[in-house]
């Protein structure tokens, strides 16, 4: 959403006396949304992705990659583009790619230029799509030049020049030993950002991932590029009081997580009821996914022991009080609050009876003022507490000015709490005065290094929705079990080596059949004590629905062990394919589908290889590599060209790309 208002921003100091204004403002913002759209129906299904990039720019004599900082003035190029093609588009050209800045001023964001409808066509042109837009964006850059797509630079924060232009690790906004504040966009909203997020927290935020051991890395591992003796900003104590943990990569600003690049997916409902069920039978496969496109394994310089990037971006923007955080008795923080604003769901928000309160079984932090108000305005209780639970946050960034502008019919202070939310689901409300309906986002997917796979991810979890909606599936587990598993999804090769919390059956049970009494009347409703006990078995009913499955199983379904055909899982690939046999899809367009599939069924099943493990095997590999889990300039450069080629599509493919893509894959 377009949070990227001009103006001037408060200061910390002053933006924490103006938040219950504007946590209020937001509120009222958000009645008024409520009252004015929820009762659209038949919105038409859309759907869109977006795709974030790195600018890496290279120097092929001195073989050195740098991330260029570059964003502003290749956006500049992008929308003149765009403007010169608006001729075109109005004469009914297909819309070209949108091109957004990031945080990361060395990235790129890019969307379709209109979302996809649900049309066969359009879930096959996807990565063309994809492909389009990495091609215009290089086309307006410089030529040495080029966007690659991973989740994490792997030379971000190192000692000497990572940056084109070079520029020293200092700065007033993120204070960090490792990052300058250059690598952060310059749009004012940025970097206060980052600099109000640390005066908030009170220090700088501290992000600690345990180091991969590998046969020569000195053990125990204390990051050697730590500077204990800078004096620079009162935050340099912030090491010396034990920020940095031992066997961990330390890293401390916010351009660590936010300079992350992932794959999100939107989808708009037919109406907010839609919207509330796709958000939660989505957000159990959070997780999954998260282990299943896993493609982080390198921090800082650094082989990690972990092969994703979420707890990175969890921690890095991390703005809790220490009180907030559990550290410190609560004197002047009103709450004590469990986790990162990055962070897993921690509700469950549809309307329907299927919602088991056992399933939302964490104790959750709201605003209870905020909660009445919603609900006095008519909002029912499972969707206010979600409401009230993002507004639990501070506002982070205020522009002066937007507290002067009269807030009807906006929705600026609404979003400001909103979109600062990062959980792995959203749930995003129309904005006002457009024609868009009710939304739900699914963010937890790292991106990939080529536009076929992460056709492959956004098309598997569009046909899931479909699927999910055709077949009215079922996909609860309690809500602390999608925690726990997200915490599993980060482990070094946690698809083939993990299990996680999954819901047995995932087809309706049938409505139980009311019991009538011996004159056939319908039974009176149970007493309390009955109630108490059908809560206990409830409970123990929720707890008998899920059980442990690895991603294979999850995937690609398990056979049943024994006699008892309920053991066996009917696998996510199966389903759709059977959904596939019961609606008419011609055969080419099959398979089309087909190509997609494979790889995230063979991801799955251990064929293919993530590119966490494929980057981590090619360090591993390289003739640089000193077994002692860095991971050099030289081996980066090579890395980033070999990472170039796939992306562009370029060059031939050799056994160990095969390895992470199949054979004979370059096939739209
Ligand atoms: P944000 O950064 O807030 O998540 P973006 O605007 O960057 O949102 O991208 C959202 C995605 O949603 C894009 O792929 C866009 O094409 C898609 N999209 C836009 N409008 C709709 C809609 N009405 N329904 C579904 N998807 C939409
Ligand atoms: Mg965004
Ligand atoms: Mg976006
Ligand atoms: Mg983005
Ligand atoms: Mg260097
Ligand atoms: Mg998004």
């Amino acid at each position: 959403m377009g949070l990227l208002a001009l103006g001037t921003p408060f200061e910390w100091a002053e933006a924490k006396e103006h938040a219950d204004n504007v946590r209020r403002l937001g509120i009222q913002q958000l009645i008024d949304i409520w009252k004015n759209y929820k009762g659209n129906e038949r919105d038409v299904l859309l759907w869109g992705d977006e795709t974030e990039y790195l600018v890496i720019s290279f120097d092929d004599e001195g073989k050195q990659a740098y991330l260029s900082l570059r964003q502003a003035e290749i956006l500049n190029e992008l929308a003149k583009y765009r403007a010169s093609e608006a001729a075109k588009v109005a004469n009914g050209d297909k819309p070209i790619p949108t091109f957004h800045p990031e945080f990361g001023r060395f990235m790129l964001e890019a969307t379709p230029g209109a979302p996809y409808n649900v049309g066969w066509d359009c879930l096959l042109s996807v990565e063309a799509d994809m492909k389009l837009r990495r091609k215009i964006a290089r086309n307006h850059m410089a030529p040495n030049e080029t966007p690659i797509s991973i989740p994490s630079y792997p030379r971000l924060g190192t000692p000497g020049k990572f940056t084109e232009p070079y520029h020293p690790p200092t700065g007033s906004k993120s204070r960090s030993q490792f990052l300058p504040d250059e690598v952060i966009n310059p749009h004012i909203r940025f970097p206060t950002l980052a600099a109000n997020i640390r005066s908030r927290r009170g220090e700088k935020v501290a992000i600690n991932v345990p180091i991969f051991y590998d046969k020569n890395t000195p053990k125990p591992f204390n990051d050697p590029t730590v500077d204990y003796d800078r004096h620079l900003f009162p935050e340099d104590d912030d090491v010396r009081n034990g920020a940095a943990k031992e066997g961990h990569i330390y890293m401390d600003a916010m351009g660590f997580g936010m300079g992350c690049c992932c794959l999100q997916i939107t989808f708009q409902a037919k109406n907010i009821s839609e919207a509330r069920n796709l958000y939660d039978q989505l957000c159990p496969m959070g997780p999954i996914m998260l282990a299943l496109t896993a493609a982080a394994p390198v921090f800082k310089g650094f082989l990690a022991d972990q092969d994703v990037r979420w707890n990175v971006i969890s921690a890095a923007v991390d703005d809790r009080t220490k009180e907030e955080r559990g550290e410190k008795p609560l004197e002047k923080s009103r709450f004590r609050i469990p986790k990162s604003r990055y962070d897993s769901v921690s509700t469950y928000i549809s309307d329907s009876p299927r919602l088991l309160p056992e399933y939302n079984n964490k104790d959750l932090v709201i605003d209870p003022e905020f909660k009445e108000q919603l609900m006095k305005n008519g909002m029912d209780e499972i969707l206010a507490t979600h409401f009230a639970h993002l507004f639990i946050r501070d506002p982070i960034v205020i522009f002066q000015e937007t507290l002067l502008a009269p807030p009807d019919g906006l929705a600026d202070h609404f979003e400001n709490i909103q979109s600062t939310n990062w959980q792995h689901m959203r749930f995003k409300p129309p904005p006002p005065g457009e024609s868009i309906g009710w939304r739900v986002e699914f963010r937890s997917m790292e991106i990939q290094i080529t536009d076929f796979e992460n056709a492959a991810f956004a098309v598997f979890i569009v046909l899931l929705t479909r699927v999910i909606l055709s077949y009215d599936l079922n996909f609860y587990i309690p809500i602390d079990k999608v925690e726990e598993n997200m915490k599993t999804a980060h482990a070094r090769n946690a698809v083939h080596e993990k299990k996680f919390h999954f819901r047995k059956n995932l087809f309706p049970t049938r409505p139980v059949t009311p019991t009538r009494d011996e004159h056939g009347r319908i039974s009176r409703p149970p007493s309390p004590s009955r109630a108490e006990s059908d809560a206990d078995a409830r409970r123990a009913q929720v707890d008998n629905e899920y059980t442990l499955l690895t991603i294979d199983e999850i995937i690609n379904g398990s056979k049943s062990t024994s006699d008892d055909e309920e053991d066996g899982f009917i696998g996510l690939i199966p389903l759709i394919e059977s959904y596939l046999n019961t609606v008419n899809v011609d055969v080419q367009t099959r398979c089309d589908l087909a190509r997609y599939l494979d790889l995230v069924s063979k991801r799955a099943n251990g064929q293919l290889k993530t590119g966490a493990t494929w980057i981590r095997e090619f360090v591993r590999g390289h003739e640089d590599y000193k077994g002692d889990s860095v991971v050099s300039d030289k081996i980066n450069y090579d890395l980033m060209k070999r990472v170039e080629k796939l992306g562009n599509g370029t060059g031939e493919l050799d056994a160990f790309d095969e390895q992470l893509l199949g054979k004979g894959w370059r096939r739209v």
